[in-house]
C-alpha cells in the first residue's frame, strides 16, 4: 500500500485570531503524533499544490471566490483579520491556504486515479464541509471534498462517487452542492440539534443522514452505520470514496458532546476501506475537517492513517 499525506506550510499561516479553536496548532499536533507513532516514515509526504480559480469555479460562485480572494489580499502585510461571519475569519494568508487545501484534495484525487498511490489523507486547513456553493461559513472557506468529488466526475469521467462525512457537524455545504446530483451519495452522522441545524430533513439529494442526540457513543454510531450507511454504499457502488474526516465527535473534544474514541475511527475507516476495495479499486481521498482537542485529534488521525496504510 502507498498512502500519501498531503499538506503544506501555507495551511498553518491561515489564522482566525487568538483562541480560535480552528488553529494552526491542529496541523502541527497531527504531524508530531505521526512522528511519535513512528508511522511518518511509512507515508508518502506530498506538498499540496495551489488549486486554480477554474477548479474552484466547478463548485463555487464567482462572487464567493472573489470575496475570499479580495478580503484576504487586502490584508497583505498586516496582522488583521476580516470576519466573514461570527465564527469564520480571513487573514492575509487565508487565500493562499485555501488554495493549498483545495489543491491537496484535487492533487490527491489525480494521483489516486492515476494509480500513483492507493489512497491519501489531506492534512489541510481551512476545512470545507460547511462551505456551500455561494457562502463560506463555519470555519470553512472552500469545500475541499466537494471540489475533489466534482473533479473526479467532470475531469476524470467517473460516474458514481460517495462521500462519507464523520465530522460531528452536519456537512450542510456538501449536501447543498450535490442536492441535485444523483452521481454522488453522501452518508453522514452528526449531533442533532446542533450547528448548523440542518440535515434532519431530506435535501432532495442522494444522502443518508443519521442525526444523533448529544452523548451518543461509538456503539450507537457503529450500529446505525452498519444498518444505514453500508447498504446504501453497496447499492451505490461508488467508483471512488471521499471522506470528510472530522474528529470532533471524540469524547475528549469539547466542541460537541459525543463519545467516540480512536477505536471508533479505526472501525469507521475499516468500513470505508472495505467498500472501496469492493467497488472502487481501493480509491479513497480523505480530507481533514474538524477536531479541536489537539491530543484527541492527533491520536484519531493516527488511527485513521494506520487503517488507510494497512498498518493494522
Ligand atoms: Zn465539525
Amino acid at each position: 500500500m502507498t498512502t500519501a499525506f498531503y499538506t503544506h506550510p501555507d495551511c498553518k499561516l491561515h489564522d482566525m485570531g487568538a483562541g480560535h479553536p480552528e488553529s494552526p496548532a491542529r496541523l502541527q499536533a497531527i504531524e508530531d503524533q505521526l512522528i511519535a507513532s513512528r508511522i511518518d516514515q511509512l507515508l508518502d509526504y506530498r506538498g499540496a499544490p495551489l488549486a486554480l480559480e477554474s477548479d474552484l469555479a466547478r463548485v463555487h460562485s464567482a462572487a464567493m471566490i472573489a470575496l475570499v480572494r479580495e478580503r484576504s489580499l487586502a490584508l497583505a502585510g498586516t496582522s488583521g483579520t476580516y470576519q466573514l461571519d461570527p465564527d469564520t475569519a480571513i487573514n492575509a494568508h487565508s487565500w493562499q491556504a485555501a488554495l493549498r487545501a483545495a489543491g491537496a484534495a484535487l492533487a490527491a484525487t489525480d494521483a489516486v486515479i492515476a494509480g500513483e498511490i492507493d489512497n491519501a489523507f489531506c492534512s489541510v486547513r481551512p476545512p470545507g464541509h460547511h462551505a456551500t456553493s455561494t457562502t463560506p461559513m463555519g470555519f470553512c472557506l472552500f469545500n475541499n471534498v466537494a471540489l475533489a468529488a466534482r473533479h473526479a466526475l467532470e475531469v476524470h469521467g467517473l460516474e458514481r462517487v460517495a462521500i462519507v462525512d464523520f465530522d460531528v457537524h452536519h456537512g450542510n455545504g456538501t449536501e447543498e452542492i450535490f442536492a441535485h446530483d444523483p452521481r454522488v451519495l453522501m452518508v453522514s452522522f452528526f449531533q442533532h440539534p446542533f450547528y448548523p441545524f440542518s440535515g434532519a430533513e431530506a435535501s432532495g439529494g442522494k444522502a443518508v443522514n443519521i442525526p444523533l442526540p448529544a452523548y451518543s457513543d461509538g456503539k450507537a454510531v457503529r450500529q446505525l452505520a452498519t444498518e444505514q450507511w453500508l447498504p446504501a454504499l453497496q447499492a451505490h457502488r461508488p467508483q471512488m470514496i471521499f471522506v470528510s474526516a472530522g474528529f470532533d465527535a471524540h469524547r475528549e473534544d469539547d466542541m460537541a458532546q459525543m463519545g467516540l474514541v480512536e477505536a471508533d475511527y479505526t472501525w469507521l475507516t475499516r468500513q470505508i476501506m472495505q467498500v472501496a476495495a469492493e467497488h472502487a479499486q481501493g480509491r479513497i481521498v480523505s480530507c481533514l475537517e474538524g477536531g479541536y482537542d489537539l491530543s484527541a485529534l492527533a491520536r484519531s488521525v493516527v488511527a485513521h492513517m494506520k487503517v488507510l496504510a494497512e498498518l493494522e
